[in-house]
């Protein structure tokens, strides 16, 4: 987990520990391919390539997932290796920290494992390249001797899944990209299917959830399943002191504006980044060091967790310098907009 992502845990729910949101990860994660909701087209398509798999006989194909946190990747890791019938291995790519980490790893595997390294594209260079032969002819590496007298003997590994999950699909390097057999992006939910993710999580929890009370939890949850299952224990705290226990789209509402999250599923962080673009570069455009400086947030914090959804609402915009917030964040903030920048397009 990346510490954009542990920074991702505490949002909206101060003082819940990781702990917590593990075991809540567990509990609501879904095990089979057809409990998993949403993202039709990928599901589709993982369902082809494990029956295909399983009727060569031979391991999965290597598969990197690609999407911001709380998308559903390594709930996907977990549900590839149930539906091949295969044990899944679970590591990421700052905790190999050598290459006798990795081969240690890949000595320890059964036949057609899935290997899950998180956060991938923070692999050193070394392991990365110690990954290569491992993923294409199934070798490692190994050293022997010591000083003068060590050597490296190549040795046979049992053939393997690798799945990748990254929230940075960019800064993977080009070789190691290509040795994955397929590449899926995760998008961002929509309300609908977020909905039937609340509804789920909700029964798993035993507590009583009104349609109207699920959709408005899920238009609340910045397009993400793990936003929504955390929202959606707060609103069940709310629930039971507060109401009958039942999660309503009034109790909902109770919980959001207490927890400071806004109709869009803006959290105060995400309304200070659009406020600093707006009132302290006149709209941007503002580089991302600056911006991650001003909010004192370190830049992948600001790149892996806050920006992606705004990118994608449109609230903010990218361009060669920097940052810009659009119209709709002035209109969100009740703001007049009159930017420094000129919109792309409007002129
Ligand atoms: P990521 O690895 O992308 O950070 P996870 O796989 O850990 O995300 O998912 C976060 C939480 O959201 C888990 O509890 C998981 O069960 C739930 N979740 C994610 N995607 C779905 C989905 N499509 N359907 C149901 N629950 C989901």
């Amino acid at each position: 987990m990346s510490q954009g992502e542990q920074k991702n845990e505490t949002r909206a729910v101060e003082g819940d520990v990781q702990i917590g949101e593990e075991r809540f990860d567990r509990l609501f994660r879904p095990e089979r391919l057809k409990d998993f909701i949403g993202q039709q087209r990928h599901k589709e398509n993982l369902g082809v390539y494990v029956k295909a798999a399983k009727k060569r006989k031979e391991p999965l194909d290597h598969i990197l997932l690609c999407g911001p946190p709380g998308l559903g990747k390594t709930t996907l890791g977990h549900i590839l290796a149930k539906e091949m019938g295969v044990q899944m291995h679970m590591t990421s790519g700052p905790a190999i920290d050598h290459k006798g980490a990795l081969t240690g790893l890949m000595t320890r595997m059964s036949r057609g494992d899935v290997l899950f390294i998180d956060e991938i594209h923070r692999l050193s260079a070394p392991v990365e390249e110690a990954l290569y032969p491992a993923m294409e002819d199934f070798r490692v590496d190994v050293m022997t001797g010591e000083g003068a007298y060590a050597d490296s003997i190549s040795v046979d590994i049992q053939p393997f899944t690798l799945v990748g999950a990254t929230t940075r699909a960019g800064l993977l390097t080009k070789p190691l990209h290509e040795r994955f057999g397929a590449t899926l992006r995760l998008d961002f939910y929509p309300t609908d299917d977020l909905a039937k993710i609340v509804l789920r999580s909700a029964k798993l929890l035993e507590v009583p959830c009104d349609p109207a009370g699920a959709l408005s939890l899920a238009g609340r949850s910045r397009g993400t399943p793990r936003v929504a299952n955390r929202l959606l224990r707060r609103v069940r705290d709310f629930a039971d002191v507060q109401g009958d226990g039942t999660i309503t789209s009034e109790i909902v509402q109770v919980t959001c504006d207490r927890l400071e999250v806004d109709e869009r599923g803006l959290d105060e962080m995400d309304r200070r980044l659009l406020k600093v673009i707006i009132e302290h570069y006149g709209g941007g455009p503002v580089g991302v060091e600056t911006l991650a400086a001003a909010l004192a947030e370190p830049r992948d914090t600001l790149e892996d967790v806050y920006e992606p959804y705004l990118l994608q609402q449109g609230f903010i915009g990218r361009t060669p310098r920097g940052r810009i917030a659009n119209q709709i964040a002035y209109e969100h903030l009740g703001m007049r907009y009159e930017p420094k920048h000129k919109q792309p397009g409007l002129f």
